[in-house]
Formats: C-alpha cells, structure tokens, sequence
C-alpha cells in the first residue's frame, strides 16, 4: 500500500494547446515545487498525474500541490494491487476509519478494460462487501456521508477526498511578463491572476532608498516569495531608482510628477523585460482607484509602452483584491506600513486629465540624462531569486 496524491487537471484548457506539452510542463511544475520533499516521485498515467510520498510528508506536500496552477482538484488516495480482493479489504479498512458516517456509496470507475469487472458490478460487490461488515451503514446514492472512490487501472486508486484547487494554466505555458511589483495590495494580485494564465513572472520593483526603508524593500522580497507558491520561480529586479525620482521632481511640473514617474517606470520595467525575454508588462492598476488610474492617466502611462500592458485588475473593486489577498496569503504582509516610493513623492494636486503632448513636452527638459541614467539603473539592479 502505497500513499499518493491524484491530481486532476482541466480537459478544456488543454483544447487549444499542445497537450503533451501542457501535461509535461505541469509535471514539471509540481516536481519544481515538491523539490525539497525527498520522497517525492511525479509520474504521468492516462488522464492523471501521480504524485507518491511518504505518509509522514502528504499532508504538507498537498499543501503545496494546491497552489500549482493547472490543477482542477487533487484527492488523498491509497494505492493498491488491481485485484478484487484486495479492494475488498481496502475499502472496509478504510470504512473502518470512519466513525460517523450513516451512510455511503461507492463510485468505482474501470480506467483499465484488461480488469475482468465492469465499473457498475465493481461498486456493487464493494457496497454489498461493506454493507455485511457495518451493520448500521445504509447505502444513500444521492446524499452520502461519505463516498468511496475507487479508480481501478493498472493499479487501484482509493480515495473519499476532492480538494478543489485554482485552475488555470501551468506557469511558463504563456510566456514571460514583466510585473511591477509594489508592496501594496494590487500589484501582487494582478501577478497571481496572469501567472494563473500560464505566464512566468520577472518582478520589478522600484526602490527609492532610503525614502523607502530596508524594510519596504523585505516587504516585496516576503510578496515575491509567498507568490512563487503559486507562480513558480520568480526573479525579482530590485531597481535603485532614488536619482531618478529626485531629477523627476527637481525638473518637472509638481502636478505631473506622479505620471512622468510612472512612464519612466514602464521605461525601465520595459527594459528588464527585454533582457530577460518577457513580452508583457503587467501592472496592478484598477479603474478609478486613485489619481493616476483615470483613463487619461492610464493612457499617458501606457503610451511609452512598446509592448502589451496588461492590467489584469483594471475592473475589480478593491474589496475584491482584497478577497483574493487574503485567500493566497499576500494581505498581511502587503498592508505592513511601511512607505512606498510613490506616496513620499505624491504631489498636492496630481494631474487626472494629463494630455500626452503636455506630459511630452515636460519631459524633454529630462530625456538626455535620463538615457544614462536608466542604463545605470537596469545595471545597477540587484536581483533575487525566488
Ligand atoms: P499597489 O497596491 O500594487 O501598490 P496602488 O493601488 O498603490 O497599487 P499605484 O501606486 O498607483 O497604485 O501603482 C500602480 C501600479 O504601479 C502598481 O500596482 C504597480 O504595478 C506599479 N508600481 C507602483 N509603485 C511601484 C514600485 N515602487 N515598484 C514597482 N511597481 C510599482
Ligand atoms: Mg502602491
């Protein structure tokens, strides 16, 4: 007998694309996040994916298989002989184990036609098994205490637990994108939902020490590190952007800080992109949600943009950002209160309605050195693997 976790994964995602290819990348994914657990083996069956481990690691190892994206639900399950008998055996011994059912059901299913039983006559021969060994069990089709799963291929699965997990496509299957990663709630959340898409995450973050503490820039290690149990390996940019801001702000209009900020941090997110293969940027900006989040706003950011921008959050409410915060664990460590880079340097009066030319024709004033210095920016930028 043998411990596994079964994992299923979405037929109508794999549609589209190559299926194989799909499978094995999600192979490789769970191996990835299983890396520490020794005992862990990942093996491809018809349909499923195996995952074996030693009883005393499962519970912390499905933990982790949960936040795989790509998964549509993994059970808990026994593996034993493909033989009669010893289902039998298994299924009161795992009946035994239940003290407070009244009733059950028995779903078996026949993945391997070389099994002389069909799927119906398997259920049937189960219950009746468990029927005379538990003299107060009654069979409820419909609403059962607890039902019994039995896959029956070249080995047999046993299983009475469906874990629903987050769907989605495996991490990498969509290509790269640049997310600007801030320490606030959003940005965070708009890198889980395209990594959920299959898109590997390089994070950028701007830090404009030591307006910005040490601690603010732990604050986004902790976020990149929390989001790599869904998003796989992150690389994170930690960009040194003190000097620019500082020039931003000495030489340009105090309303149009704020914007010229963000253009040149979709600059420079840009240029980390292009190193580095990924072929979107993806921000945590929200319709309305502040100042620079109007749609005139929005479109001054993006018009620097050579590649798409995606804004995966653009029509939540922050009530349900904060939802998704809480379930994938980001919140707590998002709303520590440490200052971003953006509410030191927040002018009086931003701008709402910025025209581009105007924005333009503010920063032509800056252009040359800015040159020089996003250059000395990307090649300045400490990275950290997560
Ligand atoms: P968040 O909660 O993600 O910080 P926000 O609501 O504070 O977003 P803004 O400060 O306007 O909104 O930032 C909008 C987006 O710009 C962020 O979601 C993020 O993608 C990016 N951004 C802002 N500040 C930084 C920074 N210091 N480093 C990297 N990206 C940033
Ligand atoms: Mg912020």
């Amino acid at each position: 007998m043998e411990h596994v976790i079964l994992v299923r994964y979405g037929e109508i995602a794999l549609k589209g694309l190559n299926r194989r290819y799909f499978i094995d990348l999600l192979v490789k994914n769970i191996k990835n996040t299983l890396r520490r657990f020794e005992s862990a083996k990942v093996k491809k069956i018809q349909g499923r994916i195996i995952v074996s481990i030693n009883e005393a690691e499962l519970s912390e190892a499905m933990q982790r298989v949960q936040k795989v994206f790509g998964i549509i639900s993994i059970s808990p399950a026994i593996v034993i002989e493909s033989k009669m008998d010893v289902i039998e055996e298994q299924a009161i011994k795992m009946m035994a184990e239940v003290s407070d059912a009244k009733t059950f059901k028995v779903t078996a299913k026949r993945g391997d036609k070389r099994f002389p039983i069909q799927s119906p006559e398997i259920g049937r021969r189960l219950g009746g098994v468990i029927l005379d060994a538990f003299e107060d069990l009654k069979v409820d089709l419909f609403e059962p205490d607890f039902n019994l799963w039995v896959e029956v291929r070249e080995q047999t699965y046993m299983y009475h637990q469906f874990i629903s997990c987050n769907g989605g496509l495996p991490v990498g299957c969509s290509g790269k994108g640049a997310l600007l990663l801030s320490g606030g709630i959003d940005s965070p959340i708009a890198g889980y939902q395209m990594a959920k898409r299959g898109v590997e995450l390089t994070c950028v973050y701007f830090h404009s020490f030591p307006y910005t503490s040490d601690r603010a820039k732990q604050k986004v290690v902790d976020l990149a590190k929390i989001m790599s149990q869904y998003c796989g390996k992150i690389q994170l940019y930690v960009v040194p952007f003190t000097e620019i801001q500082t020039k931003i702000v000495e030489l340009c209009p105090p309303r149009q800080t704020t914007i010229i900020m963000r253009r040149y941090m979709m600059r420079i997110a840009e240029m980390i992109a292009e190193k580095e293969g990924a072929k979107s940027l993806i921000t945590g900006e929200s319709l309305g949600q502040v100042a620079s989040q109007t749609m005139e706003g929005l479109g001054a950011t993006n018009a620097v943009a050579n590649i798409p921008v995606f804004r995966p959050l653009i029509g939540f409410d922050k009530t349900e950002i904060v939802e998704i915060a809480q379930r994938i664990g980001t919140f707590e460590t998002s709303i520590l209160p440490y200052e971003d880079c953006c509410t030191i340097f927040v002018p009086k009066h931003p701008e709402t309605k910025p025209k581009v030319s105007a924005i333009e024709k503010s920063e032509e004033s800056i252009q040359e050195i800015m040159v020089d210095m996003m250059t000395t920016a990307v090649s300045d930028a400490e990275i950290i693997i997560l």
